[in-house]
């Protein structure tokens, strides 16, 4: 040893021995530093990790003995053979990387040492075939014995390196097996170098600053890369590590600055449901629905969505916080996604305001609604419902169908209110209507009639024992209290006279309305029986040519004469058959008759049938002119069928498709009292018209009123632009006549002309020939 040390000094240059020996400790400690990143990672990045440190192992020790050797005093002028001196480096490189892939965690002992071995032989076999590549001075021989006594050693030394490094806690892990590297490589490199006999005087030297130039090369590039991977080792455990870290949290974290995001964890990826590189550089603004998300100041929090969500619901929180991110202030946006929390609230809500049973508001949330109705000081309606035989069919059938029909009962009237008012369920079987927001009392009478009419219709006791009725008692605002207590009392008032009346029915607080549904309630239960009771009848009007009165063609008008009250007015009674559902029944009659009655007139005469908007929804309409038709053997083109706007109101397009079919028989479509409704000429456009006929209420007024000349003016100038016979309604003097007439009006109907006859036109002609 003594001998080892007097060569190393005597014949060894310091100065570089020591940068030598600083390349090999930092070589060392990179070696470990990246071994311990390779056992951290995933399986991807430990491969990578491996193969760096097998390199950074390969040239510290490469780089070590090559500076020591030119650190040998006489080796001022030494020459190399390139290949060999690279394949040296290659073999330190290859034993390291297959001792590094050997190396396990749970080897224990037995792999350290093989590990040990085989880096061993690759540090001797680096020397060796180092020392082969001199070609000046030559290397005569060298002394195996001492080299293998010092292989030993170093295989002890490097296997307890690993083994140390493979069980090793905390920084020990790095420092010892380090230490380990560090005397073996040096030890090694030393002893072979003493056991070399060299021969000065064989070859020649080329060139005089070889060495220099080499040694700063090789030192340079071996720092570089020893350094590079050692910083490389720690910059990726400090990033991978931070990033992680920001990526294991809950939470999403935006870093920002300027209103720019300038880092997103995955989390706030996640949220934004865009990938990271979407995010970065992009404005904090554009991300989130509420504005004032960008201007977030420091310790402050909102609550907002994301811009675009496909989330239903979606709720973020949003807290900011400075921090100092790249060297500068930023802020971190931290967001906390409250989408499930903003569920439960609401569902927590929903619960406190609604009836579980039937998902209707409950007591509370009615009491609320009308209690805000009242002070918005607007018309409503209200009603308290009651269902009759509720507790016989609860005790008779079990609880379980009571809840069934609460439930169907809760359909019933949600179906039957319209999109704006409310219905819920108080009590057991009690239920509240608002009716918000009316223009008329008659909207209420006719929501009540709707609601027990619907109620009648989907429950039919005479079928389904389990069939309840129910008792409405209807109040209106302002008229029936101006305070929600007066409304609820009258409300149940009215409610207790509908159940003593005999159940099924509204009843109203207010006397006159209660008069008045009870009146249409008589009319419509005796219209039910007015065709079967042969109380109708059809009056016909001529309709003439105005210029020289001739007759053209007849309107047929209905009448009904009832036992008790004479002669009905249709105008009177049409609205309630269209209401209680009768129309279609009367209307069918009105067709039939009228068509079997006109099959007897002249061929030359018209005949023009009114059919109700109701009707003109029923899709079998077309269905029934046709069989009507074809019964009578009517001509088709004889028939005209007169509707109102009204009938395009609802429905437009179901009607305009049903009045095209009908159309398509060879029958013609009149406009009927043009002026009165919306007067829209999108409906003369979308609908192919076969004649206007102006309201009377227009006729009656021109020889008076400016205004009504004008519109009988627009409207004769609109058939003709249209070429579209014009007739005008309601003409009762001769002046009238003569006026419609210069306005262009080519037909005329009205008193002037004829009243709608009881006599039948067929004797009527007949008579008039005779
Ligand atoms: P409308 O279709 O406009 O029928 C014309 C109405 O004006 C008829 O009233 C007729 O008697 C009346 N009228 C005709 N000429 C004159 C006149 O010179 N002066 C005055 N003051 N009135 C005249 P009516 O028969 O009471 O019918 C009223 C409405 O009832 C009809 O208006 C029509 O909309 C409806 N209506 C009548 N019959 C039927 C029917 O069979 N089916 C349907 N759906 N509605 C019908
Ligand atoms: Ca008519
Ligand atoms: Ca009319």
């Amino acid at each position: 040893m003594s001998y080892l040390i007097d060569h190393v000094a005597a014949r060894h240059d310091s100065t570089i021995v020591l940068m030598a020996l600083v390349i090999c400790i930092v070589a060392a400690l990179s070696i470990f530093t990246q071994l311990q990143r390779a056992f951290e990672c995933v399986i991807g990045r430990r491969r990578f990790w491996l193969a760096s440190a097998a390199i950074t192992a390969g040239a510290g020790v490469w780089s070590t003995h090559f500076i020591s050797m030119i650190a040998y005093r006489s080796a001022d002028r030494l020459q190399f053979d390139q290949s060999l001196t690279a394949l040296s480096a290659l073999i330190a490189a290859g034993a390291f990387a297959l001792a590094f892939a050997l190396l396990r965690r749970s080897g224990g002992i037995v792999v350290a040492s093989l590990c040990g071995a085989i880096a061993t032989g690759g540090i001797v076999g680096m020397h060796l075939t180092g020392m082969a590549a001199i070609r000046h001075p030559a290397v005569v021989a060298t002394d195996i014995r001492p080299v293998a006594v010092a292989a030993s050693l170093g295989w002890l030394a490097l296997s307890a390196a690993f083994a140390l490094f493979v069980r090793g806690r905390g920084s020990r892990r790095i420092y010892l097996p380090a230490a380990g590297m560090v005397l073996t490589t040096i030890f090694l490199h030393f002893v072979a170098m003493s056991a070399a006999v060299i021969d000065h005087g064989h070859g020649t030297a080329r060139g005089g600053n070889d060495t220099a130039w080499l040694l700063y090369w090789v030192v340079g590039a071996s720092f570089l890369l020893v350094a590079g991977t050692a910083a490389a080792s720690v910059l990726d455990r400090f990033l991978t590590d931070l990033r992680g870290l920001a990526d294991a949290t809950s939470e999403g974290l935006l870093i920002t600055g300027d209103d720019r995001i300038l880092e997103a964890n995955e989390r706030a990826c996640a949220l934004l449901g865009v990938s990271r590189g979407e995010v970065i550089w992009t404005s904090v603004a554009c991300w989130f629905e509420t504005a004032d998300a960008a201007g977030l100041s420091p310790g402050e929090s909102l609550r907002t969505r994301i811009t675009g969500s496909t989330i239903e619901d979606q709720l973020v929180e949003l807290t900011a916080r400075t921090i100092e991110y790249r060297g500068r202030a930023a802020t971190v946006i931290a967001l906390r996604d409250l989408t499930e929390t903003g569920r439960a609230e609401r569902a927590i809500a929903h619960l406190a305001s609604h009836d579980t049973l039937t998902g209707l508001a409950n007591r509370a949330a009615c009491d609320g609604a009308l209690a805000a109705a009242v002070r918005s000081g607007v018309p409503f309606g209200m009603m308290a419902i009651d269902l009759d035989r509720f507790r016989a069919v609860n005790d008779l059938f079990g609880h379980g169908a009571g809840d069934a029909i609460l439930i169907r009962v809760a359909r019933i009237l949600e179906q039957a209110i319209g999109a704006q008012d409310m219905v819920a369920r108080i009590g057991g079987d009690e239920f509240v209507v608002l009716q918000r927001q009316i223009g008329s009392l008659d909207d209420t009478r006719r929501l009540a009639a709707h609601v027990a009419a619907s109620l009648a219709a989907e429950m039919d006791s005479a079928r389904d024992p389990t069939a309840i009725g129910c008792s409405l008692g209807v109040v209106t605002f302002p008229r029936d209290g101006t305070d929600p207590e007066t409304l609820r009392h009258n409300a149940s008032v009215a409610l207790t006279r509908a159940k003593e009346d005999g159940r099924g029915r509204a009843s109203f607080f207010d006397a006159v309305m209660d008069r008045d549904a009870r009146e249409r309630q008589s009319l419509e239960h005796d219209l039910r029986h007015a065709i079967c009771r042969d109380q109708l009848r059809l009056v016909y009007q001529p309709l003439v040519a105005t210029a020289t009165g001739d007759v053209v063609g007849y309107e047929a008008l209905l009448r009904w004469t009832h036992p008790a009250r004479g002669a009905v007015s249709p105008a009177l009674f049409i609205p309630v058959a269209e209401e209680a559902g009768t129309i279609g029944a009367i209307g069918e009659w009105v067709l039939r008759q009228a068509c079997r009655e006109a099959a007897l007139w002249p061929s030359q005469l018209s005949l023009a049938v009114n059919v109700s908007p109701v009707q003109l929804r029923l899709p079998s309409l077309p269905e029934l002119v046709r069989a009507v038709l074809d019964d009578n053997g009517f001509d088709p083109a004889r028939l005209e069928l007169e509707i109102t706007e009204t009938a395009l109101l609802r429905d437009r397009e179901t009607s305009l498709a049903i009045l095209r079919e009908i159309r398509a028989l060879g029958v013609r479509i009149a406009m009927d009292d043009f002026g009165t409704g919306y007067s829209s000429l999108s409906n003369l456009r979308h609908f192919p018209f076969d004649k206007i006929k102006i309201d009377r209420s227009f006729v009656s007024a021109m020889h008076e009123d400016e205004a009504a000349l004008s519109i009988v003016r627009a409207v004769a100038g609109l058939g003709k632009g249209l070429k579209l016979p014009v007739v005008a309604e309601g003409v009762e003097t001769e002046q009238q006549r003569r006026m419609v007439q210069a306005e262009g009006c080519l037909l005329a109907q009205g008193y002037l002309f004829g009243r709608p006859g009881a006599v039948l036109p067929a004797r009527r002609i007949a008579k008039q020939r005779a």
